[in-house]
């Protein structure tokens, strides 16, 4: 596997860490119980990583040195390309066709790695976009920036070159199809999973689990919580339930004493939702005695911030899949989600959670409403949501993720015994 621009090693929740560090981890973790074994190539971002780590038993994350370790945005990462690709071909394992059966790439600057790293080792290259600039670009948030052309071309290339597609959702996979050309039959829908075994209700049940995880975080028990789980970035519009909840108390103001907002995440990139950003807002919206800032935390105690919380809110520009709201859900947490991406396939409108068209803080507040009126309706949303994200275990990603490998394979293998039996018959090859 590649993943340039961010490390499996990293903690989630904050920078260009998130959704795609813990799907790398995951899929290869179960891939690795199903006998593929898997080594992943990032990016050095320290002279202190060892040139190789082992992640879990069949897992290797393996260190490239690309461009300083330190302080090198994203948007700088094309021009490391060339070096991270030398890395990955002059390691012991580069260097010896045969080690490897398969390139899987993450993201578009994988994928161009990928391409060269696939092609020198005669094996296929199967591909995640995770993210696609055209959907980002027609999706974005106030005073957001726009994903450049140059990365629009290179995701076109990247879908070119590759011999299959990974998609989280059918609209994904639309949406390669319509907006970047890809060959439909290339492209395969595997919906991204959950660690079921730590993202789950208390063995007690929703509400004593709930009761548990509130006096371990210090939360009050009669309250009312909205969370937010993420990157502190303009995509993902904390901003939105911000002035949700400004919204709620405004009409309902005895609600005040009885609800508590925490965000936990960190700064990615720049705009108008970094934390300072969002602290300001809270106050300008004076509502900074209700909301609490908390930076990433492990997934052990995610988990508790889940089960902790009323409802989590994702009120998001953009989103591939959405990771939180599935972990939410499984955790016996309903969700309030923007209709966009991934998440009507996340979230079971009006039965897991509920979904909203638009991002008019209003129809948020709505929403909230729902929650802070109706606890019955929240109690049976809350065990629908735990049943709704029981479908999504990695163990099932893993195995139709092998199955898009062995596709790969056969179809590479099949090209492979056409281009022989043309060369020995004379004939020229068809397009
Ligand atoms: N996450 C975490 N700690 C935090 C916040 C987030 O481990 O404090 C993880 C979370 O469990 C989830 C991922 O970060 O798996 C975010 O994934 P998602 O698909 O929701 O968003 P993305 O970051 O891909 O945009």
């Amino acid at each position: 596997m590649l993943s340039v621009h961010t490390s499996p090693l990293h903690q989630p929740g904050t920078g260009d860490a998130g959704g795609m560090n813990v799907y790398v981890v995951e899929l290869a973790r179960r891939l690795a119980a199903i006998d593929i074994e898997v080594e992943i190539f990032t990016r050095a971002t320290s002279a202190a990583l060892p040139p190789s780590v082992e992640l879990a038993p069949g897992v290797l994350v393996r260190h490239v040195d690309a461009g300083p370790y330190e302080g090198l945005a994203k948007e700088d990462l094309p021009a490391q390309l060339c070096a991270f690709a030398h890395g990955v071909t002059q390691t012991w394992a580069g260097q010896h066709p045969g080690h490897y059966d398969l390139v899987h790439s993450h993201y578009w600057l994988s994928g161009h790695v990928g391409r060269l790293a696939a092609g020198r080792w005669g094996v296929p290259l199967v591909h995640a976009m995770h993210t696609m600039a055209k959907v980002k670009n027609a999706n974005l948030a106030d005073g957001d920036t726009p994903e450049p052309p140059a990365r629009v071309l290179g995701e076109t290339q990247v879908v070119r070159a590759a011999d299959r597609l990974i998609a989280n959702t059918e609209k994904e996979a639309d949406e390669l199809v319509r907006h970047y050309d890809a060959d439909t039959g290339h492209v395969a829908v595997v919906h991204p999973g959950v660690d079921l075994e730590r993202f789950r209700p208390d063995a007690r049940g929703v509400q004593a689990g709930r009761a548990a995880a509130r006096s371990r975080l210090g939360l009050p028990q009669d309250a009312l919580i909205p969370l937010f789980v993420g990157r502190i970035q303009p995509l993902k519009a904390p901003d939105v339930m911000l002035r949700a909840v400004a919204r709620l108390l405004e009409q309902r103001p005895w609600l005040r004493e009885r609800l508590v907002a925490p965000v936990v995440g960190g700064p990615s990139g720049s705009g108008l939702a970094e934390p300072e950003g969002l602290q300001k807002l809270a106050a300008r919206l004076g509502i900074s005695d209700v909301v609490l800032f908390r930076p990433p935390v492990g997934q052990e105690r995610l988990a508790d911030w889940y089960r902790a919380a009323s409802v989590l809110v994702m009120p998001s520009h953009s989103e591939s899949f959405g990771l939180v709201a599935v972990e939410a859900q499984a955790c016996g947490t309903p969700v309030i989600a923007a209709q966009v991406g991934g998440l009507p396939v996340a979230v079971r409108d009006g039965v897991s959670g509920v979904l909203v068209p638009g991002h008019d803080p209003a129809d948020y507040a709505r929403a909230l409403y729902g929650f802070a009126d109706d606890p019955e309706r929240s109690a049976r949303m809350s065990e629908a949501a735990v049943r709704h994200a029981r479908s999504f275990g990695w163990d099932t990603a893993a195995a139709a993720t092998a199955d898009v490998y062995s596709a790969a394979l056969s179809h590479a293998r099949a090209a492979t015994w056409q281009r022989r039996a043309n060369r020995s018959t004379g004939r020229r090859p068809s397009a």
